[in-house]
């Protein structure tokens, strides 16, 4: 089967705990060197794209920031198509400050949409206080930037967005909109910037679930490595990878 082109998840692929992973920035220069077309799909809800771009550089690596697809990213889109010019975000720094460069208030108490992200450096229990007021108040609608369960960090398994959307699913009793993996419109955004046919284009990510998962839903081949959180067995309500691999130097053997 012909692969011509691949969306490549950052965290537990390309780096780790803000420190690449052997032999990932090598892969990722030796496909720029063959002209192979890549896009990052990420669920990282802490950085802004500018912010991962400027990481990917210091690396070594270096791309346009239109090639990142974050939630945050796919949050502005969704808000703007909503008409949307504020909402509460419960979410870091960063993602606040790319919210306010793309014209959205992060912080307005009286929103028409709530979204979750990574709150691991700002979670106060005011916060969620205000939000869940907003859901039962403005009847707003809740946004999960992603859903994923858990992510790993340097000092073992770290608690994602999902939980905390799952805390205020429970308390103002809605079901959030998905806008990270593995939304199958997320997916297809970034499928569409590659512009390859599906069937010629890899998923390389750590995430049964977020990454083979949501890559199914485009009818994306999806590739498992070892680099991440992946711990060797697969979840039963996620799709089979196409393959399982050691990390991302391997992908290089599968374009020729
Ligand atoms: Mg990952």
């Amino acid at each position: 089967m012909t692969v011509s082109g691949f969306l490549i998840d950052l965290d537990g692929v390309v780096y780790i705990n803000g420190e690449p992973i052997p032999g990932a920035v090598s892969a990722l220069r030796e496909l720029q060197k063959r002209g192979i077309p890549f896009r990052f799909v990420s669920n990282n809800t802490h950085r802004s794209r500018e912010t991962i771009r400027e990481r990917l550089a210091r690396f070594g690596v270096d791309v346009p920031a239109a090639w990142i697809f974050t939630p945050l990213t796919a949050a502005i889109a969704y808000l703007r198509d909503a008409g949307a010019g504020s909402c509460w975000l419960l979410g870091s720094p960063d993602a606040a400050a790319e919210l306010r460069s793309a014209g959205i208030n992060p912080s307005d108490p009286n929103a028409s949409h709530v979204l979750v992200g990574d709150v691991s450096d700002v979670l106060e229990y005011d916060m969620f206080v205000t939000g869940f007021r907003i859901l039962m108040r403005n009847r707003a609608e809740l946004l999960a930037l992603e859903h994923d369960r858990y992510f790993k960090g340097n000092d073992g398994l770290l608690l994602s967005a999902g939980a905390f959307v799952a805390a205020l699913e429970f308390a103002a009793d809605v079901s959030a909109t998905l806008l990270g993996k593995p939304s199958a419109k997320f997916f297809q955004a970034a499928l569409t910037s590659l512009g390859l046919p599906a069937g010629e284009v890899v998923m390389v990510g750590d995430d049964p679930r977020s990454d083979i998962g949501g890559a199914a839903s485009v009818s994306v081949r999806g590739v498992l490595v070892l680099t991440g959180k992946f711990d060797g067995v697969l979840p039963a309500d996620a799709p089979a990878p196409w393959k399982i691999l050691p990390g991302l130097s391997d992908i290089l053997s599968l374009t020729q």
